[in-house]
């Protein structure tokens, strides 16, 4: 589904995405780790259509999509901190989506109701965004994201503000989910228990390049250099 190419973003002349090669297949979940400052975030953005490129192409199903505008991309992204309409409630953030891509209102109405039921925050559609705690504008942003039902979905930090509990029962829902929904996710994560849950493989950046990719397990059982390995806390 996702391909990209020797993908390079220079900021000041400095590599924040150093050639990556990256391919993601239709229905996998892969979740990046890495240090902070490491290009996480950059690589979503390049893949939505927020970053240009400075070299390297990203092709979706096949087709070259480099200079393509975000909206024309038919990706989802949901950003690290969030970026609600703050002059929009609750519904009208997570509909937001749904009325560009022509829904009904009672079918707006209807999807709003399930996806705020699945993040946690029944009945909060008539709420003030700016009335929320960090956490609950997370789960709000999450629902946002999900509700065009993107093909590829990318998620950075969608849980970090949330507390164990609800991070551990959102996990195996959303993992559920998107098996049914077929979703394909690239989703960035601090943690590595969350990374390990949700992922069908993980990808360990370093200084903008890809450190090691492969299934949850064997990154975990056979770290491909030190710094993996110390990044997974093996050395402590
Ligand atoms: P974190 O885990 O803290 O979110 P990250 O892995 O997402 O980190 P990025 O946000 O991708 O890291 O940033 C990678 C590097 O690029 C950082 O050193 C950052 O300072 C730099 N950077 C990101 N955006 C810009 C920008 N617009 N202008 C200049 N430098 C930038
Ligand atoms: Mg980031």
């Amino acid at each position: 589904l996702l391909s990209l190419e020797a993908a390079t973003v220079r900021f000041d002349g400095r590599a924040v995405l150093d050639a990556v090669d990256l391919q993601v297949a239709e229905h996998e979940i892969v979740c990046v780790l890495g240090p902070s400052g490491s290009g996480k975030s950059t690589l979503l953005r390049a893949v939505a259509g927020l970053q240009p490129l400075d070299e390297g192409r990203v092709l979706l199903d096949g087709r070259d999509r480099t200079g393509l505008p975000a909206h024309r991309r038919g990706v989802g992204l949901m950003f690290q901190d969030h970026q609600l309409f703050p002059q929009r409630d609750v519904g009208g953030n997570v509909a937001f989506g749904l009325r560009m891509h022509g829904a009904s209102r009672v079918e707006q109405r209807e999807r709003v109701r399930e996806l705020l039921d699945l993040v946690g925050l029944p009945g909060a559609a008539r709420r003030a965004v700016a009335a929320l705690s960090g956490g609950e504008q997370q789960r709000v942003a999450l629902a946002r994201a999900l509700a065009p039902r993107p093909r590829l979905l990318m998620l950075d930090e969608p849980l970090g503000q949330l507390d164990r509990s609800l991070r551990e029962r959102l996990v195996v829902e959303l993992r559920e989910l998107f098996g049914e929904l077929g979703t394909t996710v690239l989703a960035v994560t601090h943690d590595q228990g969350e990374a390990f849950a949700l992922a069908d493989r993980v990808v360990v950046m370093r200084d903008g390049r890809i450190a090691q990719t492969g299934t949850p397990l064997e990154v975990w059982q056979r770290p491909a250099d030190e710094f993996v390995a110390r990044f997974l806390g093996f050395d402590n």
